[in-house]
Order: structure tokens, then sequence, then C-alpha cells
């Protein structure tokens, strides 16, 4: 054996001496049940696969750095954003949304981008996507929307009809619907997009004075999308697409990189907004929050094993540091349980501890005990509750979120559905988008929509209407539609349009 060969153990320790010949009764079988390294080999084997993301299953990670660029401290007590050229390692995972952990990356998706901070103060998370908006607005919706997303019941099947059937039931999604139909829908790579908070985040510094936040991150590579076409392509030639382009660029040494921006509100400006500026189905408008650069983050080093750093990543919009806080945003506020809940089934119960999510920067002290897979010392021989008079870890007072006022009664609260939600739609296809990507839009949509029922296409038709009427004539024609039948249903209330499209 060569010097520094390493020498094959089984799982505790012990030499195997063959790695090729299972031990038999005579060479010709049976085997031996006292064959312990073969049946250790076989059980461990079957027990590898853990369950996929039940959302973003096919992703893609790499570590970093964010730098601070502004000085930020009179509205973030947070320390990692405390002062300018301040450097905080980070994760970020990539990932497409509905499709399972073997999809393609070219799928029409929107795609996810979680920053993890390993900050001085704890695990700050980003769990954000390259979209700014988002589907619905209240969390009792998503697994529904999730089901329409993935696969029908019956024949196993991506479906049209439940997909049109539920976005033409739910008419807040018609902006998000009309950026994932665009060609940021189907991004080249994770390099050439954007992330978005989506969500409104509280910032507060020392004196207890907050603001509201979004997240930016612009792409300093540039947004490069696939036209549907291409992306259709690219399933068939490299379905790993986006995930082979990250690892080969930072190998390379072509660490892509992102301007990290904020939009701010004050309190007041919040309160008297014109719409409900914690509705993740709008963005806030530049001219009115203009975006300020803080910061930049770079990806400069690639996983050593996909397993340990990647799958077992977990992300939660829940994990904040002193100075960052949740908003009253309705969806974020589901996240908030749902992030945590969902690892617990994935990793179990002490995921935290696992080398990428654990804290890196900050020591980590609590009264949590126990538990499968606990790995660590599990808190030693030191007290396991609190109040305790035997030196345990303390509370921090004076580090949490400010108190906030909120009123009204405890029920079931709808949105009023109004105008103001086809706004922004409207503003996106009209004002933001060329006379190419409106073309490809309307393409994209009526190839997809076309597969649903016809009364399905009338009903989402007429909301492309209502956000502009030339969006819902182009996409009514592509479609072979009455454009005055579109026309009817859009000016209808949504129940009254529901009735009119009975499937
Ligand atoms: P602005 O003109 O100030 O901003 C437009 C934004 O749209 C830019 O940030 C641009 O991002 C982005 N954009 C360009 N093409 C597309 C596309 N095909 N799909 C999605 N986004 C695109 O306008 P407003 O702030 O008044 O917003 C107008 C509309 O722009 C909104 O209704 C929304 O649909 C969209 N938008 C707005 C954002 C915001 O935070 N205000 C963020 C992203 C989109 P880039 O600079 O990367 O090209």
């Amino acid at each position: 054996m060569a010097k520094d060969e390493k020498k094959l153990t089984t799982g505790f320790g012990m030499p195997v001496d063959n790695d090729l010949n299972s031990m038999t009764a005579g060479p010709k079988g049976p085997v031996l049940v006292q064959d312990v390294h073969l049946i250790e080999k076989l059980a461990h084997f079957d027990r590898e696969r853990i369950p996929e993301r039940v959302v973003h299953a096919k992703g893609a990670g790499a570590h970093g750095y964010f730098e601070v660029t502004r000085d930020i401290s009179m509205y973030t007590r947070a320390k990692f954003l405390s002062k300018p050229g301040k450097r905080t390692e980070v994760f970020l995972r990539f990932s497409t949304v509905g499709g399972e952990k073997g999809s393609a990356d070219s799928e029409r998706d929107p795609r996810g981008f979680a920053v993890k901070f390993y900050t001085e103060e704890g695990n700050y998370d980003m769990v954000g996507n390259n979209t700014p908006v988002f589907f619905i607005r209240d969390p009792l919706k998503f697994p529904d929307f999730i089901h329409t997303q993935k696969r029908n019941p019956a024949t196993n099947l991506k479906d049209p009809d439940m997909f049109w059937d539920f976005l033409s039931l739910t008419p807040e999604s018609i902006h998000q619907v009309t950026i994932l139909f665009s060609d940021r829908g189907t991004p080249k790579g994770f390099r050439n997009m954007n992330g978005y908070s989506s969500h409104t985040y509280m910032w507060y510094n020392e004196k207890g004075e907050y603001h509201w936040i979004k997240f930016h991150f612009k792409t300093e590579q540039g947004i490069q999308n696939f036209t549907g076409q291409e992306a259709d392509r690219m399933r068939g030639i490299d379905p790993d697409v986006a995930t082979r382009d990250l690892h080969q660029a930072i190998a390379r040494g072509e660490f892509p990189a992102w301007r990290v921006e904020v939009q701010i509100m004050t309190p007041e400006q919040a309160k008297n907004y014109k719409f409900d500026p914690f509705d993740i189905t709008k963005v806030w408008p530049h001219a009115d929050f203009p975006p300020l650069a803080i910061g930049r983050m770079v990806l400069d080093r690639n996983p050593e094993n996909y397993f340990a750093e990647v799958e077992q990543a977990a992300f939660s919009p829940g994990n904040f540091v002193p100075g960052i806080g949740p908003s009253p945003d309705k969806m974020l506020q589901g996240r908030l349980f749902s992030y945590h809940d969902t690892h617990r089934h994935r990793l179990g119960p002490n995921y935290h501890l696992l080398p990428v999510n654990a804290p890196k920067a900050a020591p980590m002290a609590s009264y949590q005990r126990d538990g499968a897979m606990r790995f660590d010392n599990n808190g030693g021989g030191g007290p396991n509750y609190w109040p305790n008079s035997f030196g345990g870890p303390t509370p921090v007072p004076g580090t949490g979120i400010p108190p906030i006022d909120v009123a009204g009664a405890a029920a079931r609260h709808a949105y009023v559905l109004g105008d103001v939600d086809f706004v922004q739609a409207g503003a996106l296809y009209r004002k933001v988008m060329t006379d190419m990507d409106r073309e490809h839009l309307v393409g994209n949509i009526v190839g997809h929509l076309g597969g649903a029922k016809k009364a399905i296409q009338l009903r989402q038709t007429a909301l492309f209407f209502k956000a502009d009427p030339e969006y819902g004539e182009r996409v009514a024609k592509g479609l072979g539609l009455n454009v005055d039948e579109v026309k009817k249903l859009a000016a209808m209330s949504q129940e009254e349009r529901v009735k009119a499209t009975q499937v």
C-alpha cells in the first residue's frame, strides 16, 4: 500500500478486507448474513434519498461574500450592514420552483434566489425569487396554487387546464403571469438574472426607529433569457444548462456578482400609499421609492459536495438578525412558519446543526436538546431550562423588533379585488416591454394557454384584456377567440365572469 493511500473502512472505521466479492458459502453462493460489510453497504444505499423539496427541488448553489458599499447604519442596527467595506460570507442557492429534482433548468418557471448571510449575530436568510412579485398574496392559497403547477393526479401529466383554471380564478396573479410568460420566465442561466426579496421587510436601528424595505439584487452579468423556442430546445440539449453554467463560470474564475439595492419606505408613507405596500402581487414603483445601492455580492467558490452543501442547505425567511424583521405581508407570515417546518420534515429537527446551515460567525447557545441526529455535544452538562441559576445562556434584551400598531377584528379578511390589481401588469406590458418582448409574451401565452379548455382560455384572456386592451386582443387573436366575447367578459365582475365561463 502506498504511503499516503487511505484505508477503506466500514462506516464504523473497521478496515474492509475485500470490496469486490461478497462472502459466500462456496464459490457459487448463497451469500452469508455474516458479511456485515455487504449488509451495511446495501442498507445505507437503500436509504440514500431524502424527501425532495416540495417546491424548489432542482437547484444549484455556490459560496461567496457580500460587501457593504454605503453607510446605512441610520436604517438598521444589523452588524453585518454596519459600515462600508464590511464583508460577510454567504451561500446562495438558485432553483426552479415547480419541477422535480431531475427536471430541466430551462423550464418556464420563477427561479429561487436564496441567500444565507453568515453574520456575527447569527445567520440571516434572504429567501427570494428572480421576480419582484408573486402569484398570490394569501398563504392559504399556496398549496392549491402549487398543486396546479405540478402533475394531474389522474394522469401524472402537467395539465394546462389545472394551471390556467386556478390562475383565471385568481386574478391577482396577472402581474406575475405577465412576467413569467415574458422571456424573463426562461433565464439563460442563474448568473444572468436579478434576485428580489419580493416581500417587504422591516429594518430598525439602535434607537428602535424602523422603515419598510425591499431588496433587489441586480446582475452585473446583464439579464439574458432564452426565447420560448430556445428554452424548449435546451430541455433536450442540456437539461442542466444553468447548473453547468454556474459551476463552470466559477471554476474558470469568472465570479458572478450582483449589485445589492434596497427600496425604503417610512411607516407614514406605508399608511398612506395608494395601494397596500405589503401586497406581494405589487412592486413599489422606482419613481416613488428609488432603489439605493448598498452592497455587492460575489460568488467565488463552488461547493465541494453537492449533497452536503446544496441539497442539505436549508433557508428560511424566518432567520433574522437584530436590525431586520418581518412585515405584515400575509404571504411572508405563512412562509415564516412553512420553511422551518418543511426542513424539519426533509432533514430532521436538528437540521440547523448541519455545517452549511449552522451559524459560522456567531456562537449558538440554546435550550433545545435531543432529537434525531443530534451530533454536537447537545449542550453538554449545562442546564437545559430557562430561567436557571447555573450560568446557562441568557436572553439579550433590546435586540428584538420594535413594537408596531396593529388593530382590527380577528377574521378571514378578503383582499378586495379591484382594478388596481391590473395596473402594474398593464404598465409592464405598455411602458417597460419592447415590441419584441410583447411579441414573445403573447406567443408564449398562446402556446401554453392554447392547451386549456376554451372556457378557461376566455376567462384568462379577459384578465389580459383588463391589464391592457391590446394585450388581451393579441392573445385572443392568437388563440382564435372572439375578441368581442373577450371584451364582454372583461367588462364583467370576476364573479359574473366565472359564471359565464363554466367549464
Ligand atoms: P421602472 O421603469 O422604474 O422599472 C422597470 C423595471 O422593470 C426595471 O427594474 C427592469 O429591470 C424591469 N423589467 C424590464 N423588462 C422586464 C420584463 N420583461 N419583465 C419584468 N421586469 C422587467 O418602472 P416602475 O418601477 O414604475 O415599474 C413598472 C413595471 O416594471 C412594474 O409594474 C413591474 O411590472 C416592473 N418591475 C418593477 C420593479 C420595481 O421594483 N419597481 C422591479 C422589476 C420589474 P432591469 O433594470 O433589471 O432591466
